[in-house]
């Protein structure tokens, strides 16, 4: 052994050079051996987890996607507006003028004393593409059964529909469940009047048993809140109605920070930000909600505030800037460190 390492020796020091090349040659070789063999990429069954962290002061946040739905435009997103203007601004942002995707996306907050989630996506109640918030919640490790309290912003399929689960059970069966006092009365009546709305007969008997389903699902844990009640230590709801007669916006605030999560208060940054005037078909009552439309927009704007808002693109965090009598959607840079 001592003959080999110094006849070793003497050759490193004959020629240097080679002993190095030679030595790293030998370290990268034994590294590759080393490395744990890469699975190729199964595209078939790959996707992309729509999950965001952050924070809004000391409370962690996450955005949860449920997926997206495309639908034409017309006439149901904008029936105030000329169609052929509707094109050109779906044109001008490189989208295919025949369908609008629409987004959805629950809030997840965990407060330190309470684990929130804010809408429950629409569950099967609106197609294959969407019911994509128990996967989310999984990839994102919180566990359906640990939520203690859920907000309802408004009663819409797509808000509601993942309350009770295909197999008939509560997805979230410890939680405690909070609506607005008006939605809840709205929804409950024994006539729910929707014909204002400018969408088909058929998808307005949709939003009344969804409604049924899922709120009856839960009468014995729903408690119901006023405007501007504090639900849970740092979030408060705003009446935002229009949309539907009790939608809420909530106000969630920790230490210094702030966040307005808008619901449906706006939907879109081609249509209703820009041409606030263009209405959408889904709102009950178009011009009170054009008016909380506009009286939240010009806060979040003026206030400089950062939104959620469940429509827009994941993961629908961003800030809102008014120029003139329009607004401009300005998303969140994205964060690797929440
Ligand atoms: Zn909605």
């Amino acid at each position: 052994m001592l003959l080999l390492i110094s006849s070793m020796l003497r050759w490193i020091k004959r020629s240097p050079l080679k002993a190095i090349s030679l030595i790293l040659s030998a370290i990268l070789l034994s590294l590759l051996i080393q490395m744990p063999a890469v699975d190729a990429v199964n595209w078939e069954n790959s996707f992309n987890s729509g999950v965001y962290h952050f924070a809004v002061g000391n409370f962690k946040a996450a955005i949860l996607s449920d997926g997206l739905l495309n639908l034409p435009p017309l006439p149901t997103y904008a029936p105030a507006a000329d169609p052929e203007e509707v094109e050109q601004a779906m044109v001008e942002r490189f989208w295919s003028p025949d369908e609008l995707s629409l987004y959805f996306n629950a809030l997840y907050v965990d407060t330190g004393t309470h684990q929130v989630l804010i809408d429950t996506g629409a569950g099967t109640e609106l197609g294959a593409g969407l019911a994509k918030l128990t996967q989310n919640l999984h990839s994102a490790g919180i566990r359906p059964q640990d939520i203690d309290i859920v907000v309802i912003t408004h009663a819409h399929p797509d808000h509601i529909g993942g309350i009770v689960a295909p197999d008939g059970q509560l997805t979230f069966p410890n939680a405690e469940y909070y609506i607005s006092a008006a939605e809840w009365q709205f929804w409950m009546a024994e006539t729910v009047d929707l014909s204002p709305l400018k969408i088909p007969d058929q998808f307005q008997q949709g939003m009344k048993s969804a409604a049924q389903k899922h709120l009856g699902a839960i009468a014995n844990q729903i408690y119901q809140f006023q405007p501007d009640q504090e639900i849970v230590p740092g979030i408060t709801a705003i009446a935002a109605p229009g949309h539907t007669p009790g939608q809420s916006a909530l106000r969630i605030t920790s230490e210094a920070s702030q966040l307005i999560v808008a619901a449906d208060v706006f939907f879109n940054e081609a249509f209703d930000l820009e041409h606030p005037d263009w209405q959408t078909g889904f709102d009950l009552n178009p011009q009170q909600a054009a008016q909380t439309r506009r009286r939240l927009l010009n806060q979040i704007a003026g206030d400089r505030t950062m939104v959620i808002a469940y429509h827009m693109p994941f993961p629908a965090l961003g800030y809102v800037r008014s120029w003139g009598d329009r607004y401009e959607w300005e998303p969140v840079l994205w964060q690797f460190d929440p």
